[in-house]
C-alpha cells in the first residue's frame, strides 16, 4: 500500500468538497464525507482515520465483520450495500446507520433485531434503472410510510445511487429530483404522530464521479471510493 499516494489522494478530495462547498454557499461542516472502503484493506482505513475521518462505508456484511474488529471503536460505519434480510442481525448494534433500505423484508428484520432506533436512510431508484436497488421516485412515501410505522427504525434520509456517468452533470437532475423527494418526505412527516421524525433532513448521494454536483444540490453525505482508495481489485 502506497501511504502517501492515499493521504495525497484524501488532501485532493478535501479540496474539492471545500470548492464545491464554496460554489453552492454551504458551509463544509454540512457535508460528510463517508470513505467507502470495501475491497481496501484495514491499513488503508487506518491511514484515513489518522488523519481525521471517521466516516466509513461497507457494502458486505462478512468483509466488514472480518475489518470492524481490528480498528478503532469510534468509527462510524455506514453499510451502503445491497441488504438480505438474513444478515440484518449482525449489523444493528454496531453500525452507525443503514443506506439501503428498500422494501419490507429488511424493515421487518430491522425492527426485529433492533434493541435501539437504528438510523436509516431510504433508497431510491431515482432513474428508475432495472439493475438497481431501491424503490423508484413514484414510491417513497409509501416506503417512508413503512419505516415510519416501526418505532425502532428512525428514518434520516435518502439515498441514491444514480447511473455511472462520465459527464457528472448528467446526474444533475436526479440530484434535483432527490431533494424535491426530501422536501415531499418532510411535509408528509411534519403532521405525523411521532416526535422524532424531524428534521429529516438528509440526502446520501455522490460518488466519485460526481460528488461535487451532488453538493451543489444538496448531498449531505457523500459516498467517495475509488477516487480516494484507488481502484478495487475487483468490482460487482
Ligand atoms: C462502491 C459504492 C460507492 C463508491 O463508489 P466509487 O465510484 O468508488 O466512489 C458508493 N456508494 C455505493 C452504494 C457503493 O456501492
Amino acid at each position: 500500500m502506497n501511504t502517501d499516494a492515499l493521504l495525497e489522494r484524501l488532501a485532493v478530495v478535501r479540496e474539492r468538497i471545500a470548492r464545491a462547498c464554496d460554489s453552492a454557499g454551504r458551509d463544509p461542516s454540512e457535508v460528510t464525507l463517508i470513505a467507502v472502503s470495501k475491497k481496501h484493506p484495514v491499513e488503508a482505513i487506518m491511514a484515513l482515520y489518522e488523519q481525521g475521518v471517521r466516516d466509513f462505508g461497507e457494502n458486505y456484511v462478512q468483509e466488514w465483520q472480518a475489518k470492524a474488529p481490528e480498528l478503532p471503536q469510534d468509527i462510524r460505519w455506514h453499510f451502503i450495500g445491497h441488504l438480505q434480510s438474513n444478515k440484518v442481525k449482525y449489523l444493528v448494534d454496531d453500525i452507525a446507520c443503514i443506506h439501503s433500505v428498500d422494501r419490507t423484508s429488511v424493515i421487518k428484520q430491522l425492527a426485529k433485531q433492533a434493541d435501539r432506533a437504528v438510523d436509516v436512510f431510504l433508497q431510491i431508484n431515482v432513474a428508475e434503472q432495472d439493475s438497481k436497488f431501491g424503490v423508484p421516485p413514484g414510491q417513497t412515501l409509501e416506503l417512508l410510510e413503512r419505516v415510519v410505522a416501526r418505532p425502532e427504525l428512525r428514518p434520516i434520509g435518502l439515498m441514491t445511487m444514480p447511473p455511472y456517468v462520465e459527464d457528472p452533470e448528467v446526474n444533475r437532475p436526479h440530484f434535483e429530483h432527490m431533494r424535491a423527494l426530501l422536501r415531499r418526505c418532510q411535509q408528509a412527516l411534519a403532521s405525523n404522530a411521532r416526535g422524532d421524525l424531524l428534521p429529516f433532513d438528509r440526502l446520501s448521494m455522490g460518488m466519485s464521479a460526481d460528488f461535487e454536483v451532488a453538493i451543489e444540490e444538496g448531498a449531505t453525505h457523500i459516498r467517495v471510493g475509488t477516487v480516494l482508495f484507488g481502484p478495487r481489485s475487483y468490482d460487482d
